[in-house]
Order: C-alpha cells, then sequence, then structure tokens
C-alpha cells in the first residue's frame, strides 16, 4: 500500500514533460500549463523550437527525462527509437502514449505495446489519443469530454487519469495495454454505426424515387402525353420520405422482434445472436433517428403544400368554374371524418417520433431509468409505429381497391411500404399475447428450456 501511494504521489507532482513539440505537444503543453502544471518539453532541437506555449521550459529529451516522472510523448510511432538511449532515465517514470496511425492493422502490435517493448522498466499507459490537438487547444466541450485510457499498471493509470480530470476531461479506464489497438483504432473510425442505416436510407430513396418516378411521371408522359415532370421536386420528394421514413421505422423495431422469437425458439437467452442480428440490433437507434429526419422532411413538404404555384392554380381555377356554372359541391361527413383521422394519427405519430428521438439524446437518456428508457423505446415506439401505419393506411383509403391506381401493373408506393410495419406489428401482437409473453418474460429471467429436466437428473445421479 506505502508502494502504490508513494508511486501516485511521486508521479502527481505539478511538474510534467511532453516529448515532441509538433501540434499535438504544444496543445497538451498549453492546456497542462493553463492547469496549473509546469511544462517541459523534451525536443531533438530544443534551442530552435517556436510556437511554444508561454512559461513552458524546453529541454533536450534526456534532460527532459530526469527533471519529470510523467512524460507524454508526442511522437510519430515511426521516431520512438530514440526513446531506447534514454531507457536509464524513463525506468519507473509513467509515459504516456497519445500515438495514432494512418490505418487500421498498420503494424503488427499496437503503438502503446510497442513503446512499453522498447522501454520495458518504464510503465507506459495508453490515452489521450481519441482527442485531437484543436479539441485539447480549445478545452473539453460536451462532444469531446471523454478520454480512454489503458495500462497495465493501476497506480500508472491512477496517475493519468488525475492529470485528466484536472484538465476538465473525465477519463475512462479501458483495461489493460492490450486494449490499446482498440484505442488506437478509435480516431479511425468515421460513423461506424451509422453506416448500415446510412446505406439502407440511400438504397431505399433511390429505389422509391425511381419505382414512383416511372410508375407515375413516366406513365403520364408515355400513356396520356402529359408532361408532370414538376411532381419531381415537391410531390414526388413527399412521398419518398414518408415512405422511407415508416420502413426505417419497422426496421428499427423488427430486429428486437425477431430477437425475441429467437429466444423463444431456443429456448434460452444465454446463446449469442447470430452476428448479422447483432449488428443490426446495435444501430437501431441510427436507424430511428434517420426514420425521425425523413418524417420532419415530409411534415415540412406537406406544410408548403398550400403555398405551392400548382396548387393555388388548381383551387382558382375550381372555384372560377363552380362560380361560372353556379354549381356547388355537397360537404360529405364521411370524407371529413376520413381526411381529419388521417392528419390526426399522422400529427399524433409525429409526436410520438419526436419523444423518441429526443429521448435517445444521451444526455436525456442519461436522465431516464432503465425502465422509464425501455418504456419509451419499445412501448411507446411500437405505438409510434402503430400510428404511422394507420396514418398510411388511412391516406390510401378507398384507394386500395382502385384498378386504376394499378399503373403497369404496379402498386402505389405507399402500398408497398405498409408490408414491413404490417408485419412487425402483427409479430409483435403475437408476442404480446399472454401465453407468448409467459414465455419469453421466464426465459428473459434466466429460465432455460431442458433446464429443470438436466437439474432432476443430475439430483438423481447425485442421490444414487
Ligand atoms: P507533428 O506535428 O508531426 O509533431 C511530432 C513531433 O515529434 C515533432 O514536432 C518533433 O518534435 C518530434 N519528432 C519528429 N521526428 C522525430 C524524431 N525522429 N525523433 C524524435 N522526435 C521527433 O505530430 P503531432 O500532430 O503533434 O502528433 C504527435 C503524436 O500525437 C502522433 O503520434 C499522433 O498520432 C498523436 N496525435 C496527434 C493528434 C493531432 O491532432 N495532431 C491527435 C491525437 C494523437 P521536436 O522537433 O521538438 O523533436
Amino acid at each position: 500500500v506505502f508502494n502504490s501511494q508513494y508511486f501516485v504521489e511521486l508521479h502527481c507532482e505539478k511538474r510534467v514533460c511532453v516529448f515532441g513539440t509538433g501540434d499535438m505537444g504544444r496543445s497538451l503543453g498549453l492546456r497542462l500549463l493553463q492547469a496549473g502544471y509546469s511544462v517541459m518539453f523534451g525536443s531533438r532541437r530544443p534551442q530552435s523550437c517556436n510556437f511554444l506555449p508561454n512559461g513552458a521550459q524546453v529541454l533536450s529529451h534526456a534532460e527532459a527525462a530526469q527533471a519529470a516522472h510523467l512524460i507524454f510523448i508526442a511522437v510519430q510511432r515511426e521516431h520512438y527509437d530514440f526513446l531506447v538511449p534514454l531507457a536509464y532515465h524513463l525506468k519507473g517514470k509513467v509515459l504516456v502514449d497519445l500515438s495514432n496511425n494512418l490505418k487500421k492493422n498498420q503494424y503488427p502490435e499496437a503503438n502503446a505495446e510497442y513503446l512499453q517493448s522498447l522501454v520495458p522498466e518504464a510503465e507506459v499507459v495508453k490515452g489521450f489519443n481519441t482527442l485531437s490537438a484543436w479539441a485539447l487547444q480549445n478545452g473539453p466541450s460536451d462532444a469531446n469530454r471523454q478520454v480512454y485510457i489503458c495500462g497495465d499498471r493501476a497506480e500508472a493509470k491512477q496517475v493519468v487519469l488525475a492529470v485528466a480530470t484536472k484538465l476538465g476531461f473525465s477519463a475512462l479506464d479501458r483495461g489493460s495495454l492490450s486494449a490499446s489497438r482498440e484505442l488506437e483504432d478509435f480516431p479511425l473510425q468515421l460513423f461506424p454505426l451509422w453506416r448500415l442505416p446510412m446505406r439502407i436510407a440511400v438504397g431505399l430513396t433511390a429505389f422509391f424515387f425511381f419505382y414512383l418516378l416511372i410508375r407515375e411521371i413516366l406513365y403520364a408522359y408515355i400513356t396520356q402525353g402529359k408532361d408532370i415532370s414538376f411532381r419531381i421536386m415537391v410531390s414526388l420528394a413527399n412521398r419518398v420520405c414518408p415512405i422511407v421514413s415508416l420502413i426505417m421505422l419497422a426496421l428499427c423495431y423488427l430486429p428486437g422482434v425477431l430477437a425475441s422469437f429467437l429466444q423463444l425458439y431456443r429456448g434460452t437467452k444465454y446463446r449469442r445472436f447470430p452476428d448479422w442480428l447483432d449488428r443490426w440490433m446495435l444501430c437501431r437507434k441510427q436507424l430511428g433517428l434517420l426514420a425521425l429526419g425523413f418524417a420532419c422532411l415530409h411534415v415540412l413538404y406537406t406544410l408548403i403544400i398550400p403555398i405551392r404555384y400548382y396548387v393555388r392554380f388548381w383551387a382558382t381555377e375550381r372555384t372560377v368554374t363552380q362560380i361560372r356554372q353556379n354549381g356547388t359541391n355537397e360537404f360529405i361527413t364521411s370524407r371529413a371524418w376520413h381526411s381529419d383521422s388521417y392528419l390526426s394519427f399522422g400529427i399524433l405519430g409525429f409526436g410520438l417520433y419526436v419523444l423518441l428521438g429526443i429521448t435517445s439524446l444521451p444526455s436525456v437518456s442519461n436522465a431516464l431509468s432503465w425502465r422509464e428508457f425501455s418504456f419509451v423505446q419499445s412501448k411507446l415506439g411500437h405505438l409510434t409505429l402503430l400510428l404511422c401505419t394507420i396514418h398510411t393506411y388511412l391516406y390510401g383509403g378507398k384507394r386500395f381497391l382502385s384498378a386504376s391506381l394499378y399503373n403497369w401493373y404496379t402498386p402505389p408506393g405507399y402500398m408497398l411500404c405498409l408490408v414491413l410495419p404490417s408485419v412487425v406489428l402483427l409479430l409483435k401482437l403475437l408476442l404480446v399475447t399472454p401465453c407468448v409473453d409467459r414465455n419469453i418474460t421466464r426465459i428473459r429471467q434466466g429460465w432455460e428450456k431442458g433446464a429443470d429436466q438436466r437439474n432432476s437428473k443430475n439430483n438423481k445421479t447425485l442421490v444414487l
């Protein structure tokens, strides 16, 4: 205990060293100075270093290594061999490896492990590499408040954790030094969880755009000689957006339903889901947020309908014609009911959609208990899907039966988009029926199919 305490106290002194006077070294040095540390830079050319923060000292590597117990290595990995002759001075010191690579698996071992192999008697900790020099200079903000660290010696990590906290970051211990490759891969990731949802969104948008373009605009041009290409900008977009939104919302809830059926079939929750289902479940939030984005576009496109030239022109034309013919239209109550219900379900669905989006924000979801979060995301989520599906069914109304809508024998887009949500809702309905729900709840509480028989067999063997 005494050794550990002494180690932490010794390394937590206010004097720290930064090797390398490049972008990262300078930014880190500046933040350390602002946090009250006395900073020494170790450089190849201590006499000719420019743009260093005021108050910092610049020494040769050997001098700087001797003067501090905590040393940040802000040098590219390729140049790490300069540390080998310094091994004696670095003995027992904490070296923080900040390095990143240009691509994944660039080297056979992680940079931090390589550094440890060069100076085996130093305590290497990987950390701060997920921050950019710019972020360091500007100080922590919500987006990059987190730093990850890993290392083999707990006391060394404690020292780095203390510095990170002093600099205003919240540090997360990711385990031993063998986790450093994972940390080095972090900055190379480009929205990993958004890739699949983005591809789905782009694929669905492209498919439905061309599908509707052919069966509506090209159809009118070829069969009736009518040029309605202007509809591409608003009408077509306002059809594609809700279609993609509804399908993506259904795709957000389908993996959960599939996972429940898989658990029912296997009779246990202790077997891993197939990789594809795991990946799908992991990106549900992104699928939902993209679906919400398309729903918002649908709302905006709908709101501008009354100010469209095309709509104003036909509304005026119809009114003028009626005045000329001295005609009147009969008010049809059933139509009013239908139109109001269709709009009302849409508004309620969109309201819940927005609520789902808000609760998926980390700042909001962190304030909810697990039960509250799953109530909103699961119960209200399925309710949102139900409301939006009803909204689409009502949009179709009696038109589902009208043969004239099946241009070139193809169904309208909204009919196609109803297939998946209807399937998801039916499957969910099956899951909430009491007998199925009882089984799934037992499985989630740890019950396993065949476990009772196995246990009683084992007990019999023990008795014998
Ligand atoms: P940089 O601007 O190229 O600076 C690297 C520094 O290393 C140089 O200024 C130089 O300092 C020193 N150096 C260069 N060649 C050397 C050699 N042969 N032997 C010893 N020292 C040498 O690089 P950087 O952007 O600051 O990045 C430094 C490290 O931080 C890299 O490993 C990088 O992956 C990591 N990192 C950078 C960022 C960022 O935003 N820039 C973010 C996260 C992690 P002297 O001339 O004073 O010796």
